[in-house]
């Protein structure tokens, strides 16, 4: 077996044996994306100076790639934007701090959507990613790169962050795992605000089992954060060998609707039988709301982007243009110009739904919707342990087919968006493929309960055993 094709589990153990230093580890996958990443682009930037590393560690030389919008020390962290293209913190995020702490190395900054503003990568101010089972096709954004960088090897594991899927979707269109936390479980102290009340930090690997190992490190409750949650941290690895037998999984009927490929259906079903076979009881339900969650998801995190983003004004946030010669307005706009076109067309819709005599009409209705959907999951979790369904829609579309049709795009979104607006927890686990690309099943679950998540993902990863390596 290579090297590359260590899980992150694997690569620890074999470290500690003493089998492999993490010098040769990390050699290979600088070789590897010396030779795969001119053409799949899934780093923005690459890390030149790495420590030394404390073998004394839990993570001891592990290479992860984290996602260009959560703040590194003395790395530039561009989130995908021409108006942070020389940014580089003076900080790290309290996540960054905590893998570094265990012993993490940081690889580089993955590609993204710029802002985070996108489900495929297209928007990044610099490049799009490819993605690496078909490199005609998105890998799925906003967290592209670390998708990709996982898929291809080129990282064991990564961070990446999830408004409104950016993490499950890229997960679902590469083969990987990708963890949305519940809101409040890991600190978004160091992650570039986009629509602060949706978002959450969360792993992407290559198995349930990594997925379980990150999540014991990131997780937890920090006084930088506001809306961190203060609790016991778990130890999620204990759910990996938990029987799932008994319970109880509902599956949503809105998530099979109009648009959802044939082919992921036949998929996502196949795994709801696998389950099933493993003595969990299935249910098909309906939660009525969630025909609203898209517009009212749309509203809400431009409305929050809008308010976000005025801070880049090139004086205190934002690259410092030459402004001689121009007066204020005019030094601003051209500071502001610097934005891309869907962040530009955010902003403007954001700052129109918060305008006054409109507020009430589409961001106060878009609250109370969401209040609505909350309150539907609340409803059925009384009646189910998880929820279940396609992450998404269709599988990886082409490079080019969507970007011209914001719409078309948002679409995309519409099996992982209600997850954000109830701030609960949600995971992409491979379950198939169509066409040789790869499909993602989704698992729903109430808030803090990530270990029922762990538990039934793991079992039908161990069922299905796919295999998830991308020719390349
Ligand atoms: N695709 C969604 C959007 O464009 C979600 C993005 C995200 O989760 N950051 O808003």
């Amino acid at each position: 077996m290579r090297v590359l094709d260590f899980t992150l589990f694997e690569l620890i153990n074999a470290i500690k044996n003493g089998d492999l230093s993490w010098e040769d580890v990390m050699d290979e996958y600088k070789i590897r994306i010396d030779r795969l990443d001119d053409d799949l682009k899934a780093y923005i930037t690459i890390n030149e100076n790495i420590d030394k590393v404390n073998l004394n560690t839990p993570l001891a030389g592990v290479p992860l790639a984290i996602k260009d919008n959560i703040c590194t020390r003395g790395l530039r962290t561009t989130c995908g934007s021409r108006i942070l293209e020389n940014y580089i913190p003076p900080y790290d995020a309290t996540v960054v701090t905590k893998l570094k702490e265990a012993g993490a190395v940081i690889l580089g900054k993955t590609n993204m959507d710029e802002f985070a503003m996108g489900s495929s990568t297209e928007n990044s101010a610099f490049f799009p990613s490819k993605n690496p089972w078909d490199k005609s096709r998105v890998p799925g954004g906003s967290s592209g790169g670390s998708a990709v960088a996982v898929a291809a090897r080129e990282a064991i594991a990564a961070l990446g962050s999830d408004t409104g899927g950016s993490i499950r979707c890229p997960a679902s269109f590469c083969g990987i795992v990708g963890l949305k936390p519940t809101y409040g479980l890991v600190s978004r102290f160091g992650l570039i605000a986009f629509a602060n009340s949706l978002e959450q930090i969360g792993p992407m690997t290559r198995d349930v089992r990594d997925c379980a190992l990150l999540m014991n490190i990131i997780a937890g409750y920090d006084e930088m954060d506001g809306t961190s949650i203060n609790k016991e941290c778990e130890n999620y690895l204990t759910y990996l060998n938990m029987d799932v037998k008994n319970m109880r999984m509902g599956v949503l009927k809105e998530f099979f609707g109009e648009g959802t490929e044939e082919g992921v259906k036949k998929e996502v079903w196949n795994a709801i039988h696998v389950l099933e076979n493993l003595g969990m009881k299935y249910k098909e339900v309906s939660l009525p709301t969630i025909k609203y969650a898209l517009p009212a998801y749309y509203l809400i995190a431009m409305s929050e982007a809008s308010s976000n983003l005025a801070r880049y004004d090139g004086i205190r946030y934002g690259v410092r243009i030459d402004d001689e010669g121009l007066d204020w307005s005019k030094a601003y706009s051209k500071t502001r110009s610097l934005f891309g076109k869907e962040v530009k067309r955010r902003i403007l819709l954001g700052t129109f739904a918060l305008s006054a005599g409109y507020y009430e009409d589409y961001y106060l209705k878009a609250l109370k919707v969401r209040t609505l959907i909350k309150r539907d999951f609340e409803r059925l979790f009384k009646e189910f342990d998880v929820l279940v369904g396609p992450t998404m829609p269709t599988v990886a579309f082409k490079i080019g087919e969507k970007i011209e049709d914001p719409l078309e795009m948002y679409m995309m979104d519409v099996d992982t968006v209600p997850v954000n607006l109830a701030g609960i927890p949600a995971i992409s686990v491979p379950c198939g493929f169509s066409n040789g690309l790869p499909i993602g099943f989704q698992i729903i679950a109430p808030p803090l309960m990530e270990g029922r998540l762990i538990a039934v993902a793991r079992k039908l990863e161990e069922e299905l055993n796919l295999n998830l390596n991308p020719p390349l």
